[in-house]
């Protein structure tokens, strides 16, 4: 982390002092400060307060780059945390992660491929035979079928292969944007696409990196801002984050080292201002 830029650790007791009327009052100090540069520089004083203070763009490079500096040091190697030994297991353990928890999922799934362990087993299924073994990761009927849709494909298709390209995991049952982007950045290694899942939505919100509530309109505000080559690690970092810290009721603020880089309205503790359509 460069220097100067450590975020203010609060007191253990939980009491700030001042930390709720700071921001006002670090807007009308720097606001001083800035109103006399421009008098003493004999420039409109308006044209500088407002090139300072509006000029706020969340979206800076220099901004974003500080928030991946941040989730390096953070989280520097996570990955994906769905247990798998091939890129078959992995699009099956995320097809079961809909609606579930990587726990779960990591604790049904085991089993399922010491009883199932090539693609062709699970094309010779009929849905209804897979489903007493992921009745725990819910929705349990959708997901044995796109299952068993998904393997049957891959086996007709593909040749038992799961394919590494966009286009052709989109062709497969149950398989959409989130799910390919998981297996092409987990297992081929090829950065398409940004995982939006709900703790990539709700982070990007809180950090105003996008305005949108859409994954797909996320996905490409996402893809604009964050080099290419970050992307799959990016993705799994704020995964992370999501569960370890910014958890979506009451994050905990405190202990988070991006603190002073957001100004999420539902923040728990600040030292900066926060904005109100940041959530
Ligand atoms: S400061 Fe709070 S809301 Fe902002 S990213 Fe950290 S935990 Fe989330």
């Amino acid at each position: 982390m460069p220097r100067g830029v450590v975020p203010r650790q609060p007191a253990k007791t939980g009491r700030h002092e001042g930390t709720r009327g700071q921001p006002k009052q670090r807007v009308v100090i720097k606001k001083r400060q800035v109103l006399a540069h421009a008098r003493r520089d004999g420039v409109s004083a308006a044209a500088k307060v407002g090139a300072r203070l509006k000029g706020y763009n969340p979206v800076a490079s220099e901004r974003i780059h500080e928030i991946l500096q941040r989730l390096d040091q953070l989280y520097p190697d996570v990955t994906c945390a769905l247990q798998h030994k091939s890129a078959w297991e992995l699009l099956v353990a995320t097809i079961l992660s809909a609606q579930s928890t990587d726990v779960n999922v990591n604790r049904v799934t085991p089993e399922l491929f010491r009883k199932y362990p090539t693609v062709e087993d699970f094309a010779a299924l009929r849905p209804e035979q897979l489903e007493p073994d992921v009745r725990s990761t819910g929705f349990f009927r959708n997901k044995s079928k796109s299952v068993v849709g998904a393997a049957q494909k891959i086996v007709a298709d593909f040749g038992g292969q799961v394919p590494c390209e966009m286009t052709q995991l989109l062709t497969l049952p149950g398989v959409a944007r989130k799910t390919a982007n998981v297996v092409l950045g987990t297992w081929f290694k090829k950065n398409e696409g940004l995982v939006v899942d709900t703790h990539v939505h709700r982070i990007a919100r809180r950090l105003e990196l996008t305005r949108n509530d859409d994954p797909k309109t996320i996905e490409q505000d996402l893809m604009k801002i964050i080099p290419r080559e970050k992307w799959t690690l990016f993705a799994h970092q704020i995964i992370w984050h999501g569960r370890k810290l910014c958890i979506a009721r009451r994050p905990k603020c405190v202990e988070c080292s991006l603190e002073n880089l957001c100004h999420a309205a539902d923040k728990t503790w600040t030292t900066v201002e926060t904005h109100k359509n940041a959530k």
